[in-house]
Parts: C-alpha cells; structure tokens; sequence
C-alpha cells in the first residue's frame, strides 16, 4: 500500500483529494489480504475505478483500492445472448468499442459513458435509451462482510434507474467481474432524440458513433472541464405533482414511470432556477448543460458541495420537487 495516495488524478471532477493509503488492484485474489491489512489498522476500504461518479473529500482516512483487473472473454451461447465476461477494471467504452469490433452488438446506445466495468452495475448505467440492465447476465463481487466471492444475477441485483443493491450498500461488495449479455437477434434501437434521424436499418457502428458525436456536442470534456456527467436524478414523483408543475409550466419534460409516477427533467427544473452558466467560486454550473456541474478550475469539494446545495434548495423552493445528487461523495 502506498501511503499519503494523491487522487487529484483519479477524479473526472479533477477534486485535489488524497487517500490515507491507496493500491492498485490488479487480480481479484489481492484483494481479501489488502482488506486484512486494512481492518488491521482500522481503516476502512473502498474501491475506486475512473472516478467519474463521485466528490472526492479533500482527505479519505482509509484505504483506497484503484480497480484494475483487465480482461475480456467472450464465454459463448447462452440462449438468445451471446455472453462475454470483463475484468472489472476494464474502460467501459473500450470494451463498448471492442464488442463492435467483433461483431457483438448490443452496447452502442451506452458508448461514450466514462468509467470501468466494474462501476457499470453500481448505479446501472443508462443513456440513449438503454441501461445496463438490458445487457446484464451476472456478476462475481467479494462481499466484504465475510470476504467471500459472490455470484449475483440480474434479479439479485435489484436494478432500478440509477439504482441497484450495490448503490444502496456502498462499500460492501467490490465487483471483480461483470458477465453481459449481448442479444444474437440485435436490432437497433433508435428510439431516443439524437438517433431517431438514424435510417432504420443504421448498423452498431453507426450508432456509437453517432452516440458519441452527440454527448460530444452536449456534455463538456472532463479532461479540459472537470466534470461528474450528470449531477443529480431525474426526479420521479408522484402524478399529482407533475400535474401541479404542468398547470404551470405546461412545456415541462415529462416522462411515464413506473406505478403511474412521473420522471420530470431535473435539467430543466435547474435550468428554470437561472443556474446554467452560473458560478461559485471556482464550481460552477456548464454552460452547455444545466445538470452538468463543472470545476473551472481549482475548485474543492466544498465549493462543489455548496453548489450543490444551492441548486437543491432553490430547486425544492421555486418547484416543490427534491433533488438527489448522482455521484457519491466519498
Ligand atoms: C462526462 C460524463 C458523462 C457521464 N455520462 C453518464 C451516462 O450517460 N450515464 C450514466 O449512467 N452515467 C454517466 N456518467 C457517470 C459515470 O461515468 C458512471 O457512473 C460510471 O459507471 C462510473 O464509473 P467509474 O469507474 O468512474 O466509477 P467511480 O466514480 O470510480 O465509482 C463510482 C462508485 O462506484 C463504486 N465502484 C467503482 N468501482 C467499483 C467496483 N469494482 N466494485 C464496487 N464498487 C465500485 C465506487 O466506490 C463509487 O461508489 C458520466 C460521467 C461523466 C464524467
């Protein structure tokens, strides 16, 4: 273990932040001694990937594993899907990119988020009209309470928008690999704005990248604008609170959910509350997108939670509607 561990660079938002030891995992057996030696100086452990979903405190008084297990094989048939298993470390648009490249469909809708494998499942991932949990099959994850390896499949994982068991426990189970599950009968699907120009027989290719042009021309780059991608949950809440929001903002999003709730634009909700383009110190709101929340540069977590804050409340004030932040602060 490496002590006094500089993260600044393992952070999208580019936070300075530092962990009081930090390892590299490269292998899913290195993982219960680094856990031992953690427990035995007191310490709590907690995984990181590519540190795109998450506010890193300026200090983390434990251990931090870099999650870097590679590897990509493709395990055959299983019914309709063809499955392939990935190291947990693996890039999510690399493997995205290499499961194209071999003829796999079934990813493109998902090309373009940044991250690893192995955080995909955390908050099941989503954009285009696809989440992770179309394509799952089953993931193996060391459940810290008894250091054992864990199977988990699609129903043990509860997925949800943005949600799943994992993200409810934060830090009890470190995912080692993901297996996916890839449709042999793929068809696209261009349902979502962005791609419904798409011809209807447009193949995969095509589709990531034009996935990829889009978030390009949307998001801010968080190698030259520090970002999280998007910072809080579409909110979803009861029909009776849409329909007050859309008695007076009848060009209000809104988007059927499930149980008869709605999924409202929480884009929208802060972009009404004047925060596109607003700053705060060094933290500041994307000028290109209002659900995007930005280090101009030399911004710290606190500045970035203030921030925060501020949306939250204005929000809840002008609107009546709770805002949840996306990435954890760790
Ligand atoms: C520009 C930009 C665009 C984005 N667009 C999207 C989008 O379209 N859709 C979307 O869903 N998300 C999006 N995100 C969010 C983010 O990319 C995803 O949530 C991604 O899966 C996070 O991966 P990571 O490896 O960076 O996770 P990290 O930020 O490193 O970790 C996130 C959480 O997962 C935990 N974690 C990480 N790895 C593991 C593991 N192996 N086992 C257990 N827990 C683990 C961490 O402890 C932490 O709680 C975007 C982010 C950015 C910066």
């Amino acid at each position: 273990m490496t002590p006094d561990f500089d993260l600044q660079g393992h952070n999208t938002l580019g936070l300075p932040a530092r962990a009081r030891f930090g390892a590299t995992i490269s292998q899913a057996n290195e993982l219960a001694p680094l856990l031992s030696e953690a427990a035995a100086l007191g310490l709590p452990f907690r995984v990181l990937g590519g540190g795109s979903n998450v506010v890193l405190r300026p200090r983390f008084d434990g251990v931090i594993g870099l999650m870097a297990i590679a590897g990509r094989e493709l395990l055959g048939q299983h019914g309709e899907h063809m499955l392939v298993r990935v190291g947990a470390g693996e890039n999510w648009h690399q493997l995205v990119e290499w499961t194209i490249e071999h003829n796999l469909p079934g990813l493109e809708n998902l090309a373009g988020i940044p991250g690893t494998l192995g955080a995909a499942p955390i908050q099941n991932i989503g954009a285009y009209g696809c989440e992770l949990v179309e394509r799952f099959h089953a993931l193996v994850a060391l459940d810290t309470d008894d250091n054992t390896l864990k199977t988990f499949t699609r129903d043990d994982c509860d997925f949800s928008y943005r949600q799943s068991v994992f993200k409810r426990t934060p830090g009890r189970f470190i995912v080692v690999s993901v297996t996916l599950a890839l449709p042999k009968a793929w068809r696209p699907n261009l349902g979502y704005p962005g791609l419904n120009t798409l011809a209807a027989d447009a193949d995969a290719k095509t589709i990531m990248q034009t996935v990829v042009a889009v978030r390009n021309r949307k998001l801010p780059d968080w190698r030259q604008l520090g970002n999280a991608g998007s910072f809080f949950h579409n909110p979803i809440v009861d029909a009776s609170v849409a329909d007050r929001l859309a008695a007076e903002h009848p060009e209000a999003p809104r988007y059927p959910g499930a149980d008869g709730r709605v999924k409202l634009s929480a884009a929208w909700l802060i972009e009404r509350c004047g925060f596109k383009g607003h700053r705060h110190g060094a933290a500041g709101v994307s000028d290109q997108h209002a659900l995007v929340v930005v280090n101009h540069g030399g911004a710290t977590q606190q500045q970035i939670s203030d921030l925060a804050g501020e949306i939250v409340s204005a929000v809840e004030a002008r609107f009546g509607v709770h805002l949840v932040q996306e990435p954890e602060l760790l």
